[in-house]
């Protein structure tokens, strides 16, 4: 059987074309005669790879002077709760923009290390959009200020960064990182789990301003500080060695692509074909996003009548469309198009719930 289109929202489908060199090399990468899993992350292959891969990703996202990208370990999760470790001091206030389940974890789980002020709540409305900026209560005093650039469940997304003025901007890009260019110099940190857009789960990309490394300055144990971390260039311990060569791998398509330039176009097409096909179903299907937000990454939608949703799954998981179930707080159906699913997997999807629509009207 041939693979099937992946619309998994994380960890989600790969490029096959990285998939195949991995392969390729899985037993005997480069001139080592091993497997780069069985390497040490402090020998000359290793660090020369790992060094590749972290210049691949300040080409890709044109990250200026002055930041420090780190490789890290724990899931997005852990960093709701490092980032105000190390970036609020005891006693201080952060506020949070809550825009999705994502942001509202993130506030959540920073409270432990931050006096978390929600800035502003969309949740009476069912997440449906973001608030413009002039309804959010910002601080001056806080320590940073916290987005999720896309709501991995919902299916909104920032369309630019917010200006947060000199409060330093953080945000969880898990799952639109990569996607499109960014100017990195208007945040202050920006983390990422790997397992969407980057590689493997397991790996966490983060990258923080130079001066922001400041803040936890001799008060944490050394493994939750960032300016530890950047210290040893992430290899303070031992990383995550083989989702670290796969992010590399990743960053390396990403390039032979054209860049973030033509993914935007990619991701753009593929989320404007989707969402025309939704729109435009008389019904059958709907999302409910304010369409300026709507995510490009993630479009959860309905179908009129849900007693036909797990039809539509079965009928959808036999033609190798995999992975449509919705998230289990919204249920219905969710298609996540990461830069790996092709134009023609949405195309596939999109001619699918036409057929579907036909059949089953
Ligand atoms: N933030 C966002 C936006 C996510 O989509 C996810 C996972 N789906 C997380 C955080 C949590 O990531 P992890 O499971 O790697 O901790």
């Amino acid at each position: 059987m041939a693979r099937a289109f992946n619309f998994s929202a994380g960890p989600a489908g790969l490029p096959e074309a990285v998939l195949r060199q991995a392969r390729d090399e899985l037993l005997e990468w480069g001139d080592e005669r091993a497997s780069v899993m069985e390497l040490s992350h402090r020998g000359k292959a290793f660090m020369q790879m790992a060094a590749q891969a972290e210049q691949d990703l300040r080409d890709l996202l044109a990250i200026p002077d002055g930041y420090q990208v780190l490789f890290l370990q724990g899931g997005a999760t852990q960093h709701f709760s490092q980032i105000p470790m190390n970036l609020a001091l005891p006693g201080q206030s952060a506020d949070y923009v809550v825009t999705g389940t994502w942001s509202q974890k993130a506030m959540q789980e920073g409270r432990f290390f931050v006096q978390a002020h929600q800035a502003v709540s969309a949740e009476a409305d069912g997440y449906r959009t973001i608030p413009a900026q002039a309804q959010w209560q910002l601080r001056e005093d806080a320590a940073f200020v916290h987005i999720a650039s896309n709501e991995t469940i919902h299916g909104l997304e920032f369309r630019d960064a917010p200006d947060t003025g000199a409060v330093p901007l953080v945000a969880d890009m898990s799952s639109n990182i990569l996607s499109r260019p960014i100017e990195v110099s208007r945040y202050g940190v920006i983390y990422a789990g790997a397992q969407k857009n980057i590689g493997p789960a397991g790996l966490v990309i983060l990258i923080v301003r130079e001066d922001l490394l400041a803040r936890s300055a001799g008060r944490l144990p050394r493994i939750f500080d960032y300016a530890a971390h950047a210290e040893q260039r992430s290899l303070l311990n031992t990383p995550p060695t083989f989702a670290w060569y796969l992010a590399g791998l990743v960053f390396q398509w990403l390039k032979s692509e054209g860049g973030l330039e033509a993914m935007a176009r990619h991701n753009d097409r593929k989320a404007a074909e989707l969402y025309a096909a939704i729109d435009g179903s008389g019904g059958y299907y709907s999302n409910a996003i304010d369409p300026s937000v709507r995510s490009r990454m993630n479009v959860p939608f309905s179908l009129h009548d849900a007693a036909l949703d797990a039809l539509f799954l079965q009928e959808s998981h036999e033609v190798g469309l995999l992975a449509l179930k919705g998230h289990r707080l919204l249920g219905g159906m969710r298609a996540s198009i990461y830069n790996a699913m092709p134009l023609e997997g949405v195309r596939a999807l999109t001619a699918f719930m036409q057929d579907f629509a036909r059949r089953h009207g």
